[in-house]
């Protein structure tokens, strides 16, 4: 299978670590961040930009392009990653959070998730085989496993029969991919997805099987749901503790570059997230001196670039008033350069972090980088 991990660099004083993850599309190096191509486009991006900005893996979204344009149309037109224009490695996921948090009707039930489509109410029935044959329809790199997601805060019954459930259905998924590749097919990896919420026994209850069932990668699932910073990153150090060296680790959704920094020194190798790309179209990107927003009347005349630092397109070429005179004009090019910047932003963030990891000079990397994100941010909130 054309799936591997090695683990290349650890750091000595935190859990951070380094590694490269090869693909049938190519090599990804970790820490890894995924701009999400949710419908197969990453908003106002072409693939070229991405490149340019050193991005080699994105996630698409079982859900969404499952209901349009449907995998039959994606697979007859050669799979994702010719019907997108990509050529570098796709994660997606595998439909269960989006057909629990954005359908107004769904209904759970041990064979899997009946749901309404978000687009035209029309009914649809999604299990952990048809995640698992959707993203082989895809021609995903890597698959991930179908969840049950919990709202929190749930009873500890609720959260309880949620791993219960997600474990048969982790077990029922690496089925249907053996059925797969009995088929010639199946060739993705596919990750396991922990979940047990902000309960550290549960979370711990759940590895405990999940961890020995055959799967190339494990994420932590259902978190980053509101319960905040400091109880999500004492999860992730629980996590990464019971999870086994020798295969990658995914944090879903997390894209604050604080989040994601704090998240690899706790032994994390990827993350997704659309936060990066969504703040940028709505006018606030992230600086090497915290966050800025865009509009500020402040930046009116300001002819420096968004981040002097930064060495993206966007700041190589305008200025922090041409960019507020195109989100005040209401112009799409102002999307299109801050998403560019904002891409850029997080993907340096983590392509450094490896750097120092490989160096061994993390500690002071983390450090430096944290103490000069906080500096401005106050100042740049106060002036809005
Ligand atoms: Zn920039």
């Amino acid at each position: 299978m054309p799936f591997s991990f090695h683990l290349e660099h650890r750091d000595g004083g935190t859990a951070a670590r380094a590694g490269r993850i090869t693909t049938a599309h190519g090599e990804v190096l970790t820490p890894a961040f995924m701009p999400v191509g949710t419908v197969g486009s990453v908003k106002t991006l072409a693939p070229d930009d991405l490149v340019e900005a050193g991005c080699d893996v994105l996630l698409g979204n079982t859900y969404h392009l499952s209901l349009r344009p449907g995998v039959e149309t994606v697979a007859a037109l050669g799979g994702l990653h010719r019907f997108m224009g990509w050529s570098g490695s796709i994660l997606t996921d595998s439909g269960g959070f989006q057909v629990m948090s954005l359908t107004e009707f769904n209904k759970v039930t041990e064979d899997g998730v009946e749901f309404r489509s978000h687009l035209d109410g029309s009914k649809h029935f999604l299990t952990p085989e048809k995640a698992m044959r959707i993203q082989d329809g895809l021609g995903t790199d890597i698959a991930m496993s179908f969840d049950q997601l919990v709202e929190l805060p749930a009873p500890a019954e609720t959260v309880r029969d949620a791993v219960d459930r997600t474990l048969r259905w982790a077990r029922r998924g690496l089925e249907e991919r053996e059925r797969l590749r009995g088929e010639g097919r199946g060739t993705m990896a596919l990750f396991g997805i922990n979940q047990g919420g902000t309960d550290a026994a549960e979370r711990a209850r759940c590895f405990a099987e999940l961890g020995g069932m055959p799967f190339d990668g494990f994420a932590l699932g259902g978190l980053w749901v509101g319960e905040g910073r400091r109880l999500g990153l004492e999860m992730v150090e629980r996590d990464c503790a019971a999870f086994p060296e020798d295969r990658p680790r995914y944090l879903m959704g997390v894209g604050h570059p604080v989040d994601v920094l704090e998240a690899v020194a706790r032994g994390v190798d990827m993350m997704d997230c659309v936060l990066p790309t969504r703040n940028a179209r709505r006018g606030t990107v992230f600086v090497s001196t915290g966050r800025l927003v865009i509009r500020n009347a402040a930046y009116a005349r300001d002819a420096r670039p968004l981040d002097p630092e930064c060495g993206c397109p966007t700041c190589r070429g305008f200025s922090r008033a041409y960019l507020r005179h195109l989100f005040v004009s209401n112009e799409l090019l102002g999307m299109r350069l801050a998403s560019v910047h904002a891409v850029h932003q997080i993907l340096s963030l983590v392509r450094r972090a490896r750097a120092a990891i490989a160096a061994g000079t993390f500690a002071a990397f983390r450090s430096e980088f944290l103490d000069r994100f906080h500096s401005n941010e106050t100042l740049v909130r106060a002036a809005s």
